[in-house]
């Protein structure tokens, strides 16, 4: 396998180049544009090996595409790159509609002209994986349904929109060209190498700097966990063995109140970081400080993902709480690795690069 990953230095895209690299015997050829989010430390522990290879490229430069596919000739594609936050896509969606929608067709019609060249044994077997989130659905009324593969889609957000419009770009090009394409939509993830901005890694470090700790309205908006390297896992599996024009709902059936996630995170520190407890705080959870909620916030996100465990036999290995405690060792683990993103000095890295 030869696998042309988008988006491999951010924070899932980094998990599966590690995954790939570590587990399986594919080259892989990362294409990153390399802004805020993207981060080269993250790959550290695996960009000497010889079947990694990285190129700095915008999915919107169609010249770079084109040299990027005729010279590293894939057989499979993962695109995961985007622009993911959802607060930024509400302040500054811009951003947003360029990668998110015109960059995924940039690279739809890159990947389409190089699969068009290939002889018919390589075009059968080639493979477009589009990455996307369960956003697209919008939220869930009541608590006794879950998004499936058929949910009708309702995005809420700027981020939400353009992913769904992506999602419908990938099933247009299978219906009209044949190009075989996978989708699959996964719910939140959490674990290493998140960038702090997210709400996991920014509670656990406002909370080890003595900040507040903020919470979005009342705190009961319901999100579904899933641990990044269970991600990564499912990904490679519905990459090497879903069938083309499928698409594949992930998750890790981890209901949880944005409220307990923090109240968990902080008895967490109290366990493994009370002898580093900033000065003049009694326990972690003082900290917390309820604000103003996000416009158009869904209120519970849940995945049916008994489509994935059926037909692939995927499901993750991590509990919420298995994998929550791990979460919370790295970052104590790897200050570092957020130290430099905290005062912007990963931007500086030119690990994995070409001299
Ligand atoms: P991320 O923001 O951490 O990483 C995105 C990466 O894409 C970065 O390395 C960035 O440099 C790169 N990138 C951005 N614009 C680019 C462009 N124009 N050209 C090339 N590279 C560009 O995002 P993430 O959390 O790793 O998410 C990866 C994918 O998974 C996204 O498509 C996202 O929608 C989807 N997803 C994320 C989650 C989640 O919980 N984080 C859940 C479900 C799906």
């Amino acid at each position: 396998m030869k696998i042309l990953i988008t988006g491999g230095s951010g924070f899932i895209g980094s998990a599966v180049v590690r995954h790939l690299i570590e587990n399986t015997t594919a080259d892989v050829m990362n294409i990153d544009k390399l802004t805020y989010a993207g981060n080269q430390e993250s790959l550290a522990s695996i960009c000497r090996s010889p079947r990694y290879h990285f190129d700095r490229v915008d999915i919107c430069d169609r010249v770079s595409l084109d040299r990027v596919f005729s010279e590293f000739q894939p057989t499979h594609v993962m695109h995961l790159a985007a622009e993911s936050h959802v607060d930024r896509s509400i302040d500054k969606p811009d951003a947003f509609i360029e990668t998110n929608i015109f960059g995924t067709y940039s690279l739809l019609e890159a990947t389409r002209h190089y699969w068009c060249t290939l002889n018919e044994t390589k075009r059968v077997a080639f493979r477009f994986h589009h990455i996307s989130t369960d956003e697209v659905y919008g939220d869930l009324e009541g608590m006794d349904t879950l998004f499936t593969e058929t949910t009708s889609y309702a995005p809420s957000s700027p981020y939400s929109a353009s992913k769904a419009s992506s999602d419908h770009l990938v099933r247009a090009w299978q219906r009209t060209y044949g190009l075989p394409t996978l989708l699959t939509n996964c719910s939140n993830n959490y674990g290493p190498y998140h960038f702090p901005e997210k709400l996991i890694p920014h509670i656990i470090l406002n909370a080890l700097a003595g900040k507040s700790l903020p919470v979005y309205g009342d705190g009961h908006q319901i999100r579904d966990w899933l641990y990044v390297e269970d991600h990564a896992r499912a990904l490679v599996k519905v990459v090497t063995e879903g069938s083309v024009g499928e698409t594949y709902n992930i998750g890790g059936h981890n209901e949880k109140k944005n409220i307990e996630v923090v109240f968990t995170l902080c008895s967490l520190l109290e366990e493994f970081a009370a002898d580093v407890k900033p000065a003049g705080i009694a326990k972690y959870e003082d900290l917390i400080a309820f604000v103003k909620d996000r416009p158009g916030h869904d209120v519970r996100y849940a995945i049916d993902a008994s489509k994935i465990e059926r037909e692939l036999g995927w499901k993750p290995e991590e509990t919420f709480e298995s994998g929550l405690r791990k979460t919370v060792e790295w970052y104590l683990n790897n200050r570092e690795w957020w130290q430099r993103v905290l005062n912007g000095e990963y931007k500086l890295s030119r690990l994995g690069e070409k001299a």
